[in-house]
């Protein structure tokens, strides 16, 4: 149920509107749009007498929120949500370009690569060090060894680091070493693992599972804002089609969708959408076109040798011509690189 307070409610009115909710058993969130506080509360909302709310000293109404994804949904919070993360503002009409290798391999592979993204325009790296991987038998990530390799060559270049975690359990581990956790898209319904990373402070990169509908990933959003955590990044990387010409399908109708109904920041994935190097370029310039505030892009120096992902993993100068092109796209549309 949105409750909007009176303009110009005190924090006290505030803080005994809020208090009242929770003794429903409520939680409540709150949100300030046009000088206007407007708090969620959430939970067997079925049961409060709400036209008695009504008359509460301070409220001036109620209203249901329409759709299931209370706290990410625009009816709670208007306006875009802004994360924060190094010399990016997510959210903002600056674009937050992410990239590096699909996996962490050795400290002069992630080096090498991240002087190339940062050259090229990138404000984050990223790389894998817990890989989920189809087959126990390919490479599983280098674990924390690779998150200080990562960490290191992301603050030699004034870089910030995204990386995956794949466990509830690895939660703090992550969090020691990156700026985003990236949940992947085999754990976009894991939700002990939403629900840890939801109790950190830490911004969360959520991509779209391989098989998700819009509102199954905006649900598992809802889990992590639910949880306490309101700094969520959502990513489409591709869903599976019966198309077989590219890896996954990359649902591009998902950004201007998920802009309408939630506040909250979208990039795409072009790397694992197509699976394809020459089909990348294409796919961030349509991504960022539609209305997408930022890419995530594998970038490899010799991905012939890369230990996963390197045939969907652009060379750097091709990652350093995109964002040139980027640039201009971003011009158009009142944004920026
Ligand atoms: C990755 O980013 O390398 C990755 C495994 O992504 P996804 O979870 O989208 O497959
Ligand atoms: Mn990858």
């Amino acid at each position: 149920m949105l409750v909007l307070l009176e303009r110009g409610a005190t924090e006290a009115v505030v803080t005994d509107v809020a208090a009242r909710l929770r003794m429903f058993g409520l939680s409540v969130h709150r949100a300030e749009s046009d000088g206007q506080t407007r708090l969620a509360a959430v939970g067997e909302v079925a049961s409060v007498d709400w036209a008695g709310v009504d008359q509460w000293p301070g409220v001036e109404a109620t209203h249901p929120i329409p759709v299931s994804f209370k706290l990410v949904s625009r009816a709670f919070h208007p306006h875009d949500t802004v994360i924060t993360v190094g010399r990016c503002a997510i959210g903002t009409s600056q674009l937050a370009l992410m990239a590096g290798p699909c996996s962490v391999e050795g400290e002069e592979q992630a080096f090498t690569i991240a002087a190339a993204v940062a050259k090229a325009g990138a404000t984050i790296l990223r790389g894998g060090a817990y890989k989920p991987r189809t087959s126990p038998y390919s490479f599983q990530g280098l674990g924390e060894q690779g998150l200080k390799i990562l960490r290191r060559a992301a603050d030699a270049h004034g870089l910030a680091v995204v990386s995956e975690v794949m466990d509830s359990q690895q939660v703090p581990l992550v969090a020691r070493y990156a700026d985003i956790l990236q949940v992947g898209a085999r754990n976009m319904q894991n939700f002990a693992l939403l629900h840890e990373v939801g109790r950190t402070q830490k911004p969360v990169l959520l991509k779209r599972g391989l098989a998700a509908t819009i509102e199954e990933w905006l649900m598992s959003a809802e889990h992590i804002l639910s949880s306490g955590n309101a700094q969520v990044i959502l990513c489409e990387r591709g869903i599976r089609t019966f198309e077989t010409y590219t890896r996954n399908t990359l649902d591009l109708n998902a950004i201007p969708v998920v802009k309408e109904l939630s506040h909250l920041p979208v990039i795409v994935d072009p790397s694992h959408g197509t699976g394809i190097r020459n089909k990348v370029a294409p796919m961030a310039r349509a991504a960022i076109a539609a209305g997408a505030d930022g890419l995530i892009v594998e970038v490899h120096h010799d991905p012939d040798r890369a230990l996963s992902d390197g045939a969907q993993s652009l060379y750097p100068e091709q990652y350093a011509e995109l964002v040139a092109q980027i640039r201009t796209i971003a011009t158009v549309l009142g944004r920026r690189v």
